[in-house]
């Protein structure tokens, strides 16, 4: 028997789930990259659900001094 699963934080609503559960991507400089092999090099970041994909980036996207 193998309870041996890592548990990773969602940047969208911050709840805490196993990797099978949340889709991996990573942030560069052209936008999204979703990490589907799970072996790309650079920072990655998980989401649970398109919704919270569409949080995060609305959160990005807020600019300092803009309006
Ligand atoms: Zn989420």
């Amino acid at each position: 028997m193998t309870t041996n699963q890592q548990t990773r934080m969602c940047v969208g609503c911050h709840k805490k789930m196993t990797s099978e559960q949340l889709k991996r991507f990573i942030v560069t400089s052209e936008g999204i990259t979703f990490d589907t092999s799970k072996k790309q090099p650079g920072r990655g970041s998980y989401i649970c659900s398109d919704q919270c994909l569409d949080k995060f980036k609305n959160k990005k996207h807020r600019k300092k001094g803009e309006k």
